[in-house]
């Protein structure tokens, strides 16, 4: 058998407010831009190259959306295994010119698409799902980032940090709060923290860029203090809604800010390592120290090391992410 590895895009824009999806037609099968991914090319530039060889659009990729499909054909004889990693990116762009393989292209809408392979209509579907997704947590982080503007007394930054990461994620990891890097940045644990908690994930069988990273509160407090009670109320909702809509199936809570404020506890002392079935999430609440604390007090980086190579046995035992 032979084995090829292909690329492509998922492309979408709104017509007349409708999400429209973009298929290319071929002989006779419906497709969507994709090709061979060449030596040494990494599989999003050739979903890029492609989508521009195919249908002359410049597309620039969501950073997180990710699906394989894969299916088996026979070339001359030759049975073959072909691995597509699809991409997804919005266009406003609705003039297409097609590449010579093609008969034309088609907007099509999930509910009134013509035949397509079945795993191409799954691919749609997840695709549509992240979407709705993305929209929703675009909506609550404009809410969010207005929060300043509104209420009459506000002491932390004015710069609101958006979470960070896949909005299907498994998992969703919290934090306590923006530090400096981060509000200058407006990205979530990029300091010596961020670094940690990579390293940290990594342990527990974890790529970064497939989970959620967020934090309690989302605006930097001044000097680093810890964030008042007040303040975690203001902001708690806002966090509450990034959890319903990307239904993580395990939270990871970092520190006691994060756990006391999302589990009702504040023994991560006694706790961390565990993990705790959350009746009002749905999912597996996991507790472990904030790798802030860990960057100051050195100490605490194997304890926190031990715990998250607990997690990579309790998700593997529990099939928690299957
Ligand atoms: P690429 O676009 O990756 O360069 P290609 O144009 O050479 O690929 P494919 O689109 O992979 O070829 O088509 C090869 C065969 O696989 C055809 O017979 C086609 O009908 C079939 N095929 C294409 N897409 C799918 C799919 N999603 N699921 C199952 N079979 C498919």
């Amino acid at each position: 058998m032979e084995f090829q590895f292909s690329a492509g895009a998922i492309i979408y824009t709104y017509i007349d407010g409708i999400r429209h999806y973009l298929v290319l037609q071929r002989e006779d099968w419906l497709d969507m831009p994709k090709g061979h991914i060449e030596k040494g090319e990494d599989p999003r530039s050739a979903a890029v190259r492609e989508t521009r060889e195919e249908t002359g659009l410049d597309v620039s990729l969501d950073p997180y959306f990710k699906e394989k499909i894969a299916y088996w054909y026979f070339e001359r004889k030759q049975k073959v295994k072909k691995t597509v990693t699809f991409y997804l990116s919005k266009t406003d762009v609705v003039d297409v010119n097609v590449s010579f393989e093609h008969i034309g292209y088609m907007w099509i809408t999930l509910q009134n698409r013509p035949k397509l392979y079945k795993n191409m209509e799954n691919l749609l579907k997840r695709a549509d799902e992240y979407i709705d997704r993305l929209e929703e947590i675009k909506i609550i982080n404009r809410e969010y980032s207005e929060l300043p503007g509104e209420l009459k007394k506000w002491e932390l930054s004015r710069n609101f940090v958006p979470g960070d990461g896949p909005v299907n994620a498994k998992v969703m990891v919290i934090g306590q709060a923006p530090g400096r890097f981060e509000d200058k940045q407006r990205k979530p644990f990029i300091g010596m923290a961020g670094k940690l908690l990579t390293l940290l994930l990594k342990k527990a069988g974890f790529e970064r860029s497939e989970v959620y990273i967020t934090s309690v509160v989302q605006f930097f407090p001044p000097d680093n203090r810890l964030p008042t009670d007040e303040e975690a109320l203001c902001c708690l909702p806002f966090l509450k809604k990034q959890i319903e809509i990307i239904r993580p199936r395990l939270i990871v809570l970092l520190g006691n800010f994060a756990t006391l404020n999302v589990d009702g506890s504040a023994a991560v002392m006694k706790n961390h390592g565990k993990l705790i079935k959350s009746r009002e999430y749905g999912g597996y609440i996991f507790i472990s120290l904030h790798p802030a604390a860990a960057v100051r007090m050195k100490k605490f980086v194997p304890l926190m090391e031990k715990d998250f190579a607990n997690l990579k046995k309790l998700v593997k035992k529990g099939k928690l992410l299957d």
